[in-house]
């Protein structure tokens, strides 16, 4: 599966940083097909991120599933956290936590802005939950497409 190689090409970071990672997914990924290059950006943007702020040790799953009638793509990681009153603020380009605990391992702060445009253009909408200390859960929730418009 597409989902199986945007994980096995970050495999090397993942053993660099003694993260180890779970995918779930049935033949339900075939949904994402229908843009399946902005969709394995959005993954890869995701997965990204919580490879850099999930220390050694670490666990990251990329989970596709449905719930309620959406088609779920769910990033979750065991990492750092963000603290509740910046979470509003995430989506916003350029915007980082904390630049001090951030700025050594790069980025600009694009990387979940572009993530969310990309899930609007699709109809679609995109959730966080987050515990500082404990980890991160991204989830995006999209309209199924019908198998065959998928073909
Ligand atoms: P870029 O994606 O452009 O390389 P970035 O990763 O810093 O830079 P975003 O992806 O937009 O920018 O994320 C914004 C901020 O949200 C990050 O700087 C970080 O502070 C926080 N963040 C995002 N994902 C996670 C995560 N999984 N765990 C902890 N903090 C996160
Ligand atoms: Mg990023």
């Amino acid at each position: 599966s597409w989902l199986q190689t945007i994980v096995e090409n970050k495999q090397l970071m993942f053993d660099h940083q003694s993260i180890t990672y779970d995918i779930h997914y049935k033949e339900k990924d075939k949904i994402l097909w229908i843009d399946k290059e902005r969709m394995a950006q959005v993954i890869n943007n995701l997965l990204e991120n919580s490879l850099r702020y999930t220390g050694p040790g670490g666990r990251i799953s990329l989970s596709v599933y449905t719930e309620d009638h959406f088609d779920v793509i769910e990033v979750k990681d065991t990492g750092i956290g963000i603290p509740e009153e910046d979470l509003p603020y995430i989506w916003d380009r350029f915007y980082r936590v904390d630049k001090s605990r951030t700025s050594k391992s790069g980025g600009s702060g694009l990387g979940l802005a572009i993530v969310k445009e990309i899930i609007t253009l699709h109809g679609g909408h995109i959730e966080v939950d987050s515990k500082v200390g404990q980890g991160t859960t991204f989830k995006i929730y999209l309209k199924p497409v019908s198998s065959e418009a998928s073909e």
